[in-house]
């Protein structure tokens, strides 16, 4: 019979987090992944530890705030598993505002900052905000969790749960498998895998590109707009390129991308960057961030099954994010007090046991 103190559905950067988070608290831990680990939001991301987005939910900032006073330790100890480095690739980034505020970067700074900037009507600040490449830290990641004993189980499917006593029977495409406690992390599917005591996880789609950033131009930091942003690459074998995002579409789980969507993200970079306007493009994507209706994820214990969590809906910040919940999730199964107060994630506040899915 298959046993583990812990049994993991999702093998995205929050289930695998998580995984490691909770190995090394000396837990033996298994996780699932109906296709291949690291494969779906977690390396469709831009990579930005985006606390001070504007168009954050306010409660989500405690979360955040955590997420970066974490950040760096948990980068090391990627390292140190697995011998693969993340370095941040930028320190600041240019943020338009809805309106002028003290803030407001005047027209001759944001020339000192960057010179081939046509800011039109936007008004800029300047946050403290880094980004890493999400493809480095996925690689990173998986390398770790490779180098320990956590069970990492490819290409199988969790297809329902059930508690009983005090342990949970995971059905899966490869047969049953117990635990004595399961943690949903399967993102955007955390709904419609049956497995999250919600109704309200929805996939959103975003589309992206990845264009050659021309010689002439020098792009340190991101910059970013309410409906777009640019996110230079400036290490490491993607070093040139910068990442331009991104849609936001109610799609269910279509995942094609559009050339129409793809030239207006171009034509809105480029608007703000002229030298953008025939850069070669290099690749497109689309990926589906997990959204939930207040934008917040779902940190905690299922309502109605005992021994069993949540930890999905991370929307557009879950590499932001990824620390703090590894940190949280693996107190609050580990019975300790957690480091923050979750009520604002609780997977109870918006839901009612009528919307449990068995
Ligand atoms: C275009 C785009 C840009 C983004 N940019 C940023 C950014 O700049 N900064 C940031 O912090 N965040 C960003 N995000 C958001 C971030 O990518 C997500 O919040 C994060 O990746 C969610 O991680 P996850 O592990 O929950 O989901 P995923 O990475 O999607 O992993 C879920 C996993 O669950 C598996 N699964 C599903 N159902 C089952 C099942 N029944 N059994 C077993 N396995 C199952 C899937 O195969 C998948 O591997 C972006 C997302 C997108 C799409």
């Amino acid at each position: 019979m298959h046993h583990s103190d812990i049994c993991i559905a999702g093998a995205g950067i929050i289930g695998l987090s998580l995984a490691l988070e909770l190995h090394r608290r000396g837990l033996s831990v298994t996780v699932f992944d109906q296709a291949q680990p690291l494969g779906e939001a977690s390396t469709a991301a831009a990579g930005m530890l985006a606390a001070s987005d504007p168009d954050n939910p306010a409660p989500l900032r405690k979360l955040a705030d955590l997420s970066l006073s974490l950040y760096f330790e948990f980068l090391d100890r990627l390292h140190a598993h697995s011998g693969i480095a993340v370095p941040f690739h930028t320190s600041q980034t240019l943020q338009s505002q809805i309106s002028s505020s003290s803030d407001t970067l005047s027209r001759e700074a944001l020339g000192r900052i960057l010179p081939q900037l046509t800011p039109r009507n936007h008004h800029f600040t300047l946050l403290d905000e880094h980004s890493l490449d999400p493809r480095n830290l996925a690689a990173a990641v998986l390398a770790a969790v490779r180098a320990t004993t956590i069970d990492l189980q490819p290409n199988t499917k969790v297809l329902s749960t059930r508690s009983i006593d005090d342990s949970v029977e995971v059905h899966t495409t490869q047969g049953i498998f117990h635990a004595a406690k399961f943690v949903n992390c399967t993102g955007a599917w955390a709904t419609h895998s049956t497995l999250a005591p919600s109704t309200t996880i929805a996939p959103r789609k975003g589309q992206m590109l990845a264009i050659a950033i021309p010689p002439t131009l020098s792009l340190p930091l991101v910059v970013r707009t309410h409906g777009m942003y640019i996110v230079p690459r400036t290490t490491g074998p993607n070093k040139g390129r910068a990442i331009i995002g991104a849609t936001i579409e109610d799609a269910g789980f279509d995942k094609i991308v559009h050339p129409a969507d793809i030239a207006h993200l171009r034509a809105l970079a480029a608007d703000l960057l002229p030298a953008l306007a025939d850069a070669p493009q290099l690749e497109v994507w689309a990926g589906l961030r997990p959204s939930t209706p207040d934008e917040l994820p779902f940190l905690g214990p299922s309502p109605d099954h005992r021994n069993q969590f949540v930890s999905a809906g991370h929307y557009r910040n879950g590499i932001l994010l990824a620390p703090a919940t590894a940190h949280v999730m693996a107190q609050m199964i580990s019975n300790q007090p957690t480091a923050i107060d979750l009520a604002d994630y609780s997977p109870a506040r918006v839901l009612t046991s009528s919307a449990i899915a068995h």
